[in-house]
């Protein structure tokens, strides 16, 4: 499907769990999903309706055929996602949240100038809350700590953190996700669940393509990084199993940045700006 390898082990042997976020063979999700999978994991799939067809073909091609609609702005579509998943599987291990929305107005130019009331609720409600929504319908099907709790991770970006050009209401939405992620993580610790965020870098993709400048996103990320090389989905999906699986004991309430070194960089090597 393409042309990323992802290690086969049995780390994840006898373990379950959801992938949200898959919307073509580029998603973030589908990266992931196919490392767990690797690791003998089985998966199901929430997506939105109208990608049934596309998702339920990836999920074949690695031998999966659990998908559930859920867009995750309909409470009654959440509830009926984690209701299905219980009704035949009763327990699952892990969750990935990969999904996020702005508006393509607002992720251009001024922040502070394009940035509407109704907007800003979305991108909160779609790239924030439904972590916090996911987080709580998951852990209520998560097995007890005795019985080995579980994981979750969702995906985030730099502009959180930093000023990134055209991120804007995302890089606000993004905040509240991993500050949301450490406040899940300490509410669930006691459950034996850890919960983290991985800061990938640029990646193309579909909502990589809504963002205006994209392509200068992408060119900067590699030029700047310390590694001089893009981020690469073997990596984002290699911290995604370390995170899920009992390679990351002990790791919660952390945001894991996997973006070639690129987070680090206080100001670029002068010669490369020649
Ligand atoms: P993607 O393939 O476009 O995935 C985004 C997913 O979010 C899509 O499956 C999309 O479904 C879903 N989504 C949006 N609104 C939804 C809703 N209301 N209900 C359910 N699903 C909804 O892009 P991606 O880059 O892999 O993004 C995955 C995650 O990684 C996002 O959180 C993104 O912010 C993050 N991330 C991306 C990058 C990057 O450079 N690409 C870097 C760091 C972090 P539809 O297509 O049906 O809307």
């Amino acid at each position: 499907m393409t042309d990323t390898s992802f290690p086969a082990g049995d780390l994840l042997k006898g373990k379950r769990g959801l992938i949200m976020g898959v919307a073509n063979k580029n998603s973030i999700a589908w990266g992931i999903a196919q490392q767990l999978a690797a690791q003998g994991a089985e998966l199901a799939f929430s997506y939105q309706e109208a990608l049934e067809k596309r998702v339920r073909g990836l999920a074949e091609s690695i031998g999966q055929d659990f998908l559930i609609p859920a867009d995750v702005t309909n409470d009654d579509e959440m509830e009926a996602c984690f209701k299905t998943l219980q009704a035949r599987w009763g327990t699952i291990d892990f969750l990935v949240h990969a999904i996020a929305f702005a508006g393509k107005d607002e992720l251009q130019g001024s922040f502070t100038h394009n940035t509407t009331r109704l907007g800003f609720q979305r991108a909160m409600d779609i790239s924030a809350f439904s972590f916090v929504d996911a987080a709580k319908r998951a852990s209520a099907i998560m097995p007890s700590k005795e019985n080995g709790g579980g994981a979750m991770v969702c995906l985030t970006y730099l502009g959180s953190e930093r000023v990134v050009p055209n991120y804007n209401v995302m890089g606000v939405a993004k905040a509240a996700l991993e500050a949301s992620t450490r406040y899940i993580a300490r509410d669930l610790g006691p459950e034996g669940i850890r919960v983290n965020a991985i800061s990938a870098g640029p990646m193309r993709t579909l909502a990589m393509a809504g963002i205006s400048g994209g392509k200068t996103l992408m060119k900067t990320g590699k030029d700047w990084s310390m590694l001089k090389e893009d981020t690469t989905m073997e990596g984002v999906a290699g911290a995604a199993l370390y995170l899920l699986s009992d390679l990351g004991k002990s790791c919660t309430g952390e945001v894991l940045h996997v973006d070639a070194g690129f987070h680090a960089v206080g100001v670029p090597d002068i010669s490369e700006d020649e």
